[in-house]
């Protein structure tokens, strides 16, 4: 232990999760699935192995260098509560003191007022945690003349004193808190080129799911936009979620089948019953728990709870609305927050309007739907549409938007 203060600094990033996600029995699979969550979103980026001390993970980088990287990285990773760089040191009080000094020389001396908080998890350490405040305090007081606040500090420095060693960081960043991803199961979200389903994959996300992406279009009757956007949020949304997976189905034609049998006031959910039923069947195949879209209740004239139990009444999965209780700017907001608004605005077609001369309000009864689906197949629509889908998967970097172009046209 003596010595490793002389012997350089080596800097170690350190990332707290939630406590009251560790409680029970799920806790060793929350915190290998984080620490893999970790691995993937810095695996460019120079680091030694992510090593798990107690509620931490503590990830040794080689320099200062790659701190902002890793900064960026670990705040798209859920279940990381806040996170700070931190130099480790030898439990003597100077070998603590050297380690503050060389910190401040790192991150530079306090910007404004500051405070030290200590943890002691070794509790027959010598000093209590006021006492190694104090001395810890006064310390920097003497090398930088900086303001003490104790109640509303600039900077805190931390001080946490293990078994073998302390660890001495300086201000917490925020994490995105939530769960890691994958602790949750899988769910198929579906995916439109619209503001608000990328938020609920996002949302779904940071409760530790897994998720596929579905996305439906009508090329080649309609524009290939939506396609695009749809490879392009993903790809997004791909940094917080390892190994994202992005399914495009073609329905184009199953929609002509449809529109040829029924009434134009009935072909919205008639298309959303036959989206609803091709996800379903994608999730099976996934082994999904849920089927997740970004309707938010009354949003726009077909989001109603009418139509919301004619729509999901042909799946038998638990289908759940993330954004059923936000308003639209609570979700715009959202959206630029996680980046995907820019991708989102860039206008499109809508494959929900293919085929109908007007947009008509619908409130179609479930009866309504359930008889006019009397005059087609509606399972041979769902096979015919998925044996012309895109899987996207592997590096989103190397997806290729012309293979569901392709596929859609075949
Ligand atoms: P969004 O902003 O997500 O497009 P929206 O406010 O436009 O939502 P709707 O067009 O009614 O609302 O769509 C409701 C939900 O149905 C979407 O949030 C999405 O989950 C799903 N959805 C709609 N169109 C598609 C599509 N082309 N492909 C996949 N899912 C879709
Ligand atoms: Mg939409």
């Amino acid at each position: 232990m003596n010595g490793r203060v002389d012997s350089g600094y080596k800097p170690i990033v350190v990332a707290r999760v939630h406590e009251v996600a560790l409680k029970g029995a799920n806790r060793p699979w929350f915190m290998h699935t984080l620490v893999q969550n970790v691995e993937h979103a810095l695996r460019d980026v120079p680091h030694e192995r992510v090593r798990v001390r107690n509620t931490r993970l503590v990830i040794p980088i080689p320099g200062l260098e790659t701190w902002p990287t890793v900064r960026e990285r670990l705040s798209w990773v859920f279940g990381v509560a806040n996170f700070s760089l931190a130099l480790e040191t030898g439990l003597r009080q100077e070998e603590i003191q050297a380690g503050l000094a060389k910190l401040m020389e790192l991150l530079g001396p306090p910007s404004g007022s500051y405070r030290v908080r200590a943890k002691r998890t070794n509790k027959s350490y010598p000093l209590t945690s006021p006492e190694l405040e104090r001395e810890l305090g006064q310390f920097i007081k003497d090398r930088t003349g900086a303001p003490v606040n104790l109640t509303e500090p600039d900077v805190t420095y931390q001080v946490e004193i293990l078994y073998d060693r302390a660890l001495v960081s300086g201000e917490a960043v925020k994490g995105p808190g939530g769960l890691p991803v994958g602790v949750s199961g899988r769910v198929v979200v579906l995916l439109s080129g619209g503001f608000d389903s990328p938020v609920a994959a996002y949302r779904m996300m940071k409760r530790g799911c897994f998720v596929t992406l579905v996305h439906f279009h009508a090329y080649p009757y309609v524009r290939p936009i939506s396609i695009e956007k749809a490879v392009e949020i993903a790809r997004h949304l791909g940094r917080y979620q390892p190994g994202v997976r992005l399914i495009v189905v073609p329905i184009g034609d199953a929609q002509r089948e449809i529109a040829l049998a029924s009434q134009p006031a009935l072909r919205v959910v008639l298309y959303r019953r036959l989206m609803m039923r091709i996800a379903t069947a994608i999730a099976y195949e996934q082994g999904a728990g849920a089927v997740v879209t970004g309707e938010s209740l009354g949003q726009v004239s077909s989001q109603t709870l009418e139509n919301m139990r004619v729509i999901g009444a042909v799946t038998d999965l638990p289908l759940l609305r993330p954004l059923v209780g936000f308003n639209k700017d609570e979700i715009l907001g959202e959206a630029i927050q996680i980046g995907t608004e820019p991708i989102s605005r860039v206008p499109d077609d809508d494959c929900c309007t293919v085929f109908i001369p007007r947009h008509p309000a619908t409130h179609a009864t479930l009866a309504q739907a359930e008889e006019a689906e009397q005059a087609f197949d509606s399972q041979a629509l769902v096979a015919s549409s998925l044996a012309q889908r895109t899987d996207y998967q592997g590096d989103p970097a190397t997806w290729d938007v012309t293979l569901a172009l392709a596929a859609a046209t075949r």
